[in-house]
């Protein structure tokens, strides 16, 4: 079958939409009509080179949509089935599995990150049957998309599916780390550094957790403005100043939890300093592969601070998509307010112009 899909060609080339040959799910796999897209950063790394990755590559992993067909030995869902996409499948059985981390499931990265699906194939093809890969097994910037089964999550019909989409990477990643990796409890403080979808995310899981203060940190004026929306009692400008307002804010000893949504070292360091003694940093932002932070350690011991590293939000794609939606349709997490902005797949190279540029809390490509 044919599907129009945005693909990275070259790094540093701006991203083409382009039709595609897709082939039939094979054993393992589904077929997925995509509904909803969520412009997230980490593609953004594909198109500037940072992450490498075999090229062609069809971008896009944070998605939702619906089950169209499937492939031989699929059992979990079913064609009709309304799924959000999850880019850690993991294998249930391994070692660290069963050490209750399924985001750390080492089981599939092979392939995942070969940019195919688990049999180290791809399914997407040029027109000359030159092979497209896969980014993070989903390829979600596409009309349609062929997954591994583990990565469909059935999602209820009370959410949308921009949302569902936003669930499959943006959400839990923020809400997880505030919610499973830091684990916060009511009356805690928070501050969160960098507010994208991530960092919104956190905010809104630390208002329904009844975190406070909740202190939010950019350094787009945008951003600044839209925190009080999501939950945050205050928005400080980053730069100079910006860490003794937290402190300020916070009785002078900084925060019960800093939260790192940007992953640059310089906020990561800023982050350590805005966490009060005792209290945990949690770094959520992936800095660019190799780049170090310095750690005071001598302070580190004798502050007792604990610096947590937060992939997917520690999350269980099963246990935690279902939860979120179940928070979303209650209204406890207003998830809509993420979703500043629609466009459509031809216009992608659009939304990634205004996610750099600070001025939306999530993009969406709308199917
Ligand atoms: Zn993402
Ligand atoms: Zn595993």
């Amino acid at each position: 079958m044919k599907t129009r899909a945005a693909v990275v060609t070259e790094s540093g080339s701006p991203i083409a939409v382009l039709e595609l040959r897709l082939a039939e799910p094979r054993e393992g796999e589904v077929l997925v009509r995509v509904a909803a897209a969520g412009i997230c950063h980490s593609d953004w790394h594909l198109v500037t080179g940072d992450t490498a990755h075999p090229l062609p590559a069809v971008l896009g992993h944070e998605g939702a949509g619906v089950v169209e067909a499937v492939g031989a030995g699929v059992t979990k869902v079913a064609p009709g089935d309304r799924v959000a996409l999850n880019w850690a499948p993991y294998c249930g059985t391994c070692f660290l599995c069963k050490k209750g981390s399924p985001a750390l499931c080492r089981t599939y990265v092979g392939p995942l990150w070969a940019g195919t699906m688990l049999d180290g194939t791809p399914r997407f093809a040029l027109d000359d049957g030159r092979p497209v890969y896969h980014y993070c097994g989903l390829a979600c910037f596409a009309d349609r998309t062929v997954v591994p089964e583990p990565c469909c999550v059935p999602v209820p019909d009370a959410v949308p599916f921009e949302i569902a989409a936003l669930i499959g990477c943006a959400v839990t990643t923020g809400a997880g780390a505030i919610l499973n990796t830091a684990a916060l409890e009511p009356g805690e403080s928070v501050v969160v550094l960098g507010a994208g979808g991530v960092g919104l995310s956190a905010v809104m899981a630390a208002r329904m957790v009844g975190c406070d203060p909740i202190i939010v940190v950019d350094r787009a004026a945008a951003k600044l403005e839209m925190a009080a929306d999501f939950g945050a009692s205050h928005a400080v400008a980053a730069g100079s100043g910006a860490l003794e307002k937290v402190r300020e804010l916070t009785d002078g000893f900084g925060a019960d939890c800093a939260i790192e949504a940007v992953g640059h070292p310089q906020a990561q360091a800023t982050a350590l300093e805005a966490t009060r003694s005792g209290g945990r940093c949690v770094l959520v932002g992936l800095a660019p592969m190799g780049s170090t932070t310095e750690l005071d350690t001598a302070r580190l011991v004798r502050e007792e601070k604990a610096v947590l590293g937060s992939y997917y939000g520690s999350c269980d794609p099963e246990r935690d998509f279902p939860l979120l939606c179940d928070h979303y349709a209650s209204g406890r997490l207003p998830l809509d307010r993420l979703v500043s902005r629609r466009w459509a797949l031809e216009e992608v190279n659009d939304a990634y112009a205004a996610m750099l540029s600070g001025e939306i809390a999530r993009g969406v490509i709308a199917f």
